[in-house]
């Protein structure tokens, strides 16, 4: 498979029927097709996010929209993390377009925060920054490349508050921004994602009891329980979790356990 030579406009349009889950009605959007490789314009999700009022069926929608798009940015470019940018989607889709308030804008005086600890599932936050018009449309064909978008997090980009990527170091983080955002005064909430192979690393337990027992209520840890790490099943975790959540559900920082699919 491969896209266009170095831009956009030369596709093909085709319509099919996207189908969101069984319960939900079809909706019909537009593919772009760029010789074998698909992926849905912007004027598209325009027309989704202005057409569905209904914001849980938008939500979907805009999910399997932003898949699409990620898949695209990874087959054009030939190397990316598949699996853990479609796992997160739902969660960070919701996050994104319902429920953070002036989404990573540190310069704002409240501003919600979300970044994803483990890191290398960044094409999901590219292909929703692209779709929310936050990022150029045209880097869809430009990950992992030079002057593109970075294979994992990097500050140099606008919109992502840190880098991330080297596991273990999230909940740490999302402690020293909360403390930061005290000392200046500024309000929000600190959304921080991690893998659930990322719970293996020491790290995750040493800043997570501390920050529960600090009263940090304004962090959310989410963990994205997709199963499977790099390529082995993570198959010990529940029972290690298990134990280990009486300890978390001591502080606010953990709430409990839902289907981060269902929206
Ligand atoms: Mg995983």
């Amino acid at each position: 498979m491969r896209g266009p030579s170095n831009y956009l406009p030369r596709y093909q349009k085709v319509m099919v029927m996207g189908f969101s889950k069984p319960s939900r009605r079809p909706i019909r959007y537009r593919y772009t097709m760029a010789n074998s490789l698909f992926y849905v314009s912007l004027n598209e999700i325009e027309r989704i996010k202005k057409d569905i009022s209904d914001i849980f069926l938008r939500a979907e929608i805009l999910a399997d929209i932003f898949r699409i798009n990620a898949l695209y940015m990874i087959r054009f470019t030939g190397s990316g993390h598949p699996g853990s940018t479609f796992s997160c989607m739902d969660i960070a889709t919701w996050l994104w377009t319902q429920e953070m308030i002036n989404p990573n804008e540190e310069d704002k005086n409240h501003s919600d925060i979300y970044f994803s600890s483990k890191g290398h599932d960044v094409p999901a936050l590219y292909a929703i920054l692209i779709g929310l018009g936050k990022l150029p449309f045209e880097m869809m064909q430009k990950l992992r490349r030079l002057g593109g978008l970075p294979g994992h997090p990097d500050r140099q980009t606008p919109y992502l508050v840190t880098n991330t990527g080297s596991l273990g170091m999230g909940i740490s983080k999302a402690r020293g921004m909360a403390e930061g955002k005290r000392l200046l005064g500024k309000k929000g909430r600190i959304y921080v994602l991690t893998g659930d192979g990322e719970l293996q690393e020491g790290q995750i337990w040493e800043s997570l009891q501390p920050t529960a027992n600090g009263g940090f209520s304004e962090i959310t840890v989410i963990v994205d329980h997709n199963k499977i790490q790099s390529d082995i099943h993570v198959k010990a975790l529940l029972a290690w979790v298990s134990r280990k959540r009486a300890a978390w559900q001591r502080g606010s920082v953990f709430s409990g356990k839902r289907d981060g699919s269902t929206f």
